[in-house]
């Protein structure tokens, strides 16, 4: 199996298939490292067929790394609303800043350089290096250690040090360094297409002769995943005020889930609050005089990747003047400028819900 003449083998293999079952995706119409890393970043942690429209509408705002290091970090996040993971737009932003000021401008060329750029990890360092510059360095992502597992049966848990290290080493071994960018992509799209993780298709596959995993019957023991860890539970109390036509919100300063993003005040407790609860919280105290009426509260549950929120918003409204708590960050919107601002899936799916978008 790791012979030179199978490893040329299977990189063979997998270009032919690429030739033919190769995905149509706008950031291959050429080799632009920009909109390479774009699509990269995007694609970390989201399906192709939901970051598609992302990268057209980023892409079209703005079409070169110039135009978004020098654009407002808001815009962007605005763009971004509703793909999660805002750190990588928050990265995204301050990378785009690094080139136009570290690299006069240029994409940075080789994978030692770009690694340099805010995050830009191994990964997104040798698609960009490979696909933009046809430099020699295998890709290895979730597709790739899973392909790798199954061909060679590979025991080793991939999210081990020592795992990266032997698939990495696997994955260099495998590549044809005469033609990386598409063995690279070929790699990508057999695990994407072909290698899936539920349901391979291996009847139909041009690896099923090289596959150890298929040999032995065991495909579905591979890759061996790390048992599941136990989500973090929180729960969030917002407020809306509604003053005439505006409303307040804050920006989210803290190390946390949706830096940056805007939002209503917030209690976060550690335990759900009944509405009740909620409405004698010192933070609502000074709204009892001025409140008009109050909406049926809304209660959602919002999944990320290691959080599950616990979400109560509760909607006054009120009359009169409003003092702003004291050293608070709110600031007054127009409930008409809502829907301009940068806001979480969460707070975007309860103004939906309350009609208030
Ligand atoms: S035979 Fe099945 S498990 Fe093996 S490489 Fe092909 S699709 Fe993947």
């Amino acid at each position: 199996m790791n012979s030179e003449s199978a490893i040329s083998i299977i990189s063979t293999t997998l270009q032919e298939w690429y030739s033919t079952h190769r995905r149509d995706l706008p950031w291959r119409t050429n080799s632009d490292p920009y909109r390479i890393w774009l699509s990269e970043i995007i694609l970390q942690q989201t399906r192709v067929e939901q970051g598609l429209p992302y990268f057209e509408r980023i892409t079209h705002r703005f079409p070169d790394v110039h135009t978004l290091a020098n654009a407002p970090i808001d815009e962007l996040l605005k763009l971004w609303q509703g793909l999660g993971y805002y750190s990588r737009a928050r990265n995204l932003y301050a990378a785009a800043q690094q080139v136009v000021r570290d690299f006069g401008g240029r994409f940075p060329d080789s994978y030692d350089t770009l690694l340099q750029l805010k995050g830009v990890g191994e990964y997104t360092a040798a698609a960009i290096a490979s696909i933009a510059y046809g430099e020699a360095k295998a890709v290895v992502d979730g597709n790739v250690f899973r392909v790798i597992s199954r061909l060679y049966a590979l025991d080793t848990p991939t999210y081990t040090t020592e795992g990266k290290k032997q698939f990495t080493t696997l994955a260099q071994q495998l590549l044809d360094p005469s033609h990386p960018s598409e063995h690279n992509q070929a790699l990508m799209d057999f695990g994407a297409m072909q290698c899936t993780p539920a349901s391979p298709r291996c009847s139909d596959c041009p690896l099923q002769a090289h596959c150890l995993a298929y040999a032995s019957d065991t495909v579905s023991q591979y890759p061996v995943r790390r048992s599941a860890t136990p989500k973090r539970e929180r729960f969030f109390h917002y407020l809306m005020i509604v003053n005439g036509n505006n409303t307040y919100i804050q920006q989210r300063e803290h190390k946390d889930i949706w830096q940056h993003l805007w939002e209503f005040p917030l209690l976060e407790a550690d335990h759900e609050m009944s509405t009740e609860e909620w409405l004698q919280d010192p933070l609502l105290a000074p709204f009892a005089q001025q409140t008009l009426r109050m909406e049926t509260p809304v209660k959602l549950r919002h999944i990320l990747s290691h959080q599950i929120i616990h979400a109560l918003f509760v909607t006054l409204h009120v009359s009169g003047t409003v003092e702003l708590p004291p050293e608070s960050s709110w600031r007054t919107l127009s409930l008409s400028d809502l829907s301009g601002v940068a806001v979480s899936r969460l707070t975007e799916k309860f103004l939906v819900k309350s009609e208030h978008n």
